[in-house]
C-alpha cells in the first residue's frame, strides 16, 4: 500500500514527496511545526496544538498557511490515505522558497505546509511498564525555545548523545545549572511529599501541549504543583519523574546519569497522571471538542 503525504496542496506518494530546494525551511529552518498523536482515531488536543502553531507562526511574523478547518479536514484525510488511525502527525509550515536571502522575503510568499504521518501504537508500551532511563546534557539552545521552529539541531545531538548511553531522552541543562526540559518533552518530577514540580513556561521552554493539560488534570486530582526551576541532583533525589509530550505521552524515567530514581519502577502519581491523561485524549471524560478523524 502506498503511503502519502500532503505537500502544498497535494496528496502525494510518500517517497516522491518533496518541497522546493530553496524553501527557507531547508535552507534556513525558516519555519514551524506540530506533532498530534492519533489514538485510535482520535487526534489529541487537536485544539492546543492548533493554537500553539498559530502562536509560533506568529511570532515569526508569519500568518496561519490556511484556516484551522481546512487544516482538519487534511490530516483526516492524509490518515485515511494512510489507513492509519494511530499516528503521529506532523505539520511542517515554512515561509516558502524564495532566493537565498536572510531577510524575510515578500510578505506574498506562498508558505509551504507538508503534513505526514506515521503509524504509531500507543498501547501496552513496555516502556509504561518498565520505565525509561534520561541522561543530562548542556543546553545549547537558542533564547526563544517557546516557539516551536524547525531548527533542532541542538535537540537532535543531545538524542545522540542519549542514545549513545542507551537512554530514551535527554534533560537539557541551562548554563545555571537547571533542567529546562527534554529534547523533545517537557520534564517533572515529584518530591518526597509528591509535589509536582516542573519548569515555569517561559522563553527558555515549549509550553507543552501535554503539559498544559497534565496541569488541569492535576488540579482536578487535588495534586500540588510548584513551577519552578530544580537540578540534576534534585531529580536524581526526587520520588518520582517523568517526560510529557504528544508522543511520550507521560513517559515514567526510573533513572538519570545512572542515578535510580526512588524504587526504580514508574512511580504511583506519574502512573495516575498517566491514565487521566489516556482517558482524556480517548475522549472518556468528554473535554475534547471536533477530533474525531
Ligand atoms: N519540549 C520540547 C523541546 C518538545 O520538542 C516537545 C514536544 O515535541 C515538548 C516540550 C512537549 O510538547 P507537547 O506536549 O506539546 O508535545
Amino acid at each position: 500500500m502506498p503511503r502519502y503525504a500532503y505537500v502544498n496542496g497535494a496528496y502525494l506518494p510518500h517517497k516522491n514527496a518533496a518541497v522546493h530546494i530553496e524553501d527557507r525551511g531547508f535552507q534556513l529552518a525558516d519555519g514551524v511545526y506540530e506533532v498530534i498523536a492519533c489514538i485510535h482515531g482520535h487526534l489529541a488536543d487537536e485544539r492546543g496544538h492548533m493554537d500553539r502553531l498559530e502562536r509560533s507562526l506568529a511570532e515569526l511574523d508569519m500568518p496561519m498557511p490556511m484556516d484551522r478547518q481546512t487544516m482538519a479536514i487534511i490530516m483526516r484525510e492524509l490518515l485515511r490515505r494512510n489507513r492509519t488511525q494511530n499516528a503521529n502527525v506532523y505539520i511542517q509550515v515554512t515561509r516558502g522558497a524564495a532566493k537565498r536571502d536572510f531577510p524575510y522575503p515578500s510578505k506574498d510568499l506562498q508558505q509551504s505546509v507538508v503534513m505526514t504521518t506515521w503509524s504509531f501504537n500507543y498501547d501496552n508500551q513496555p516502556k509504561m511498564e518498565k520505565g525509561v532511563k534520561a541522561v543530562t546534557v548542556p543546553d545549547i539552545r537558542w533564547k526563544r525555545r517557546d516557539i516551536k521552529t524547525t531548527a533542532l539541531i541542538a535537540q537532535v545531538m543531545a538524542k545522540q548523545k542519549a542514545v549513545e548511553q542507551d537512554a530514551y531522552e535527554a534533560w537539557m541543562v541551562d548554563d545555571d545549572g537547571f533542567v529546562t526540559e527534554g529534547a523533545s518533552s517537557n520534564a517533572w518530577i515529584v518530591t518526597k511529599d509528591g509535589t509536582l514540580v516542573t519548569r515555569k513556561a517561559t522563553t527558555d521552554i515549549l509550553r507543552g501541549v501535554t503539559r498544559t493539560a497534565l496541569d488541569a488534570i492535576r488540579q482536578e486530582l487535588q495534586i500540588k504543583m510548584e513551577e519552578r526551576s530544580f537540578t540534576p541532583q534534585e531529580a536524581y533525589e526526587a520520588e518520582e519523574a517523568f517526560n510529557s509530550s504528544a508522543v511520550a505521552l507521560v513517559t515514567p524515567i526510573v533513572e538519570i546519569d545512572g542515578h535510580k530514581i526512588g524504587n526504580g519502577k514508574p512511580g504511583k502519581v506519574t502512573l495516575r497522571l498517566y491514565e487521566e491523561y489516556r482517558a482524556y485524549v480517548d475522549g472518556l471524560r468528554g473535554e475534547q471538542i471536533g477530533w474525531k478523524a
